[in-house]
């Protein structure tokens, strides 16, 4: 499947829609999702396009999953969780609804289940658990 750089994620690294970043490098891009499905759920993508892991190059990959690393340490310390949750779809058969490829990063607390998807932030809510994060960082 070819990469369709009309996706949100292509607009957002693009600055033609917002996002409440949290960190970047010269591959990665980091922002939080908008319907959070904990306190500090984030989104990991890489700046150049890939649709998903399946036509992502190993450089891409090998990038994004640094900044991983590098925002469950963050999100562990912001929040003090007890463990990190990370998420990778690929096409609509595996979950993937943003065809732009991206690892959700989410912050858990013993015996806290996630939140059901689908539910949208509160954004003031959303910018001081951001402004947590980056503190972290
Ligand atoms: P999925 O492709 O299944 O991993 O789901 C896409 C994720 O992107 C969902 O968790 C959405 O809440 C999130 N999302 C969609 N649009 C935006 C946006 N404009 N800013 C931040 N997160 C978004």
């Amino acid at each position: 499947m070819a990469y369709d750089s009309d996706n949100i994620f292509a607009k957002i690294l693009r600055g033609e829609i917002p996002s409440e970043k949290l960190y970047e490098d010269e591959n990665t891009y980091v922002f939080m999702d908008i319907m959070p499905r904990a306190n500090g759920h984030c989104l990991v993508i890489p700046k150049a396009p890939a649709r998903n892991m399946l036509d992502a190059t190993p450089d891409q990959l090998a990038a994004c999953l640094a900044t991983v690393q590098k925002m469950g340490h963050a999100v562990m310390k912001a929040f003090g969780a007890d463990g990190v949750t990370v998420q990778q779809f690929n096409e609509a058969a595996g979950g993937q609804e943003v065809f732009h490829l991206h690892y959700h990063v989410l912050p858990r607390h013993e015996g806290k289940a996630l939140r059901a998807p689908g539910q949208m932030a509160d954004f003031d809510v959303l910018k001081s658990q951001a402004d947590q994060i980056r503190a972290a960082l």
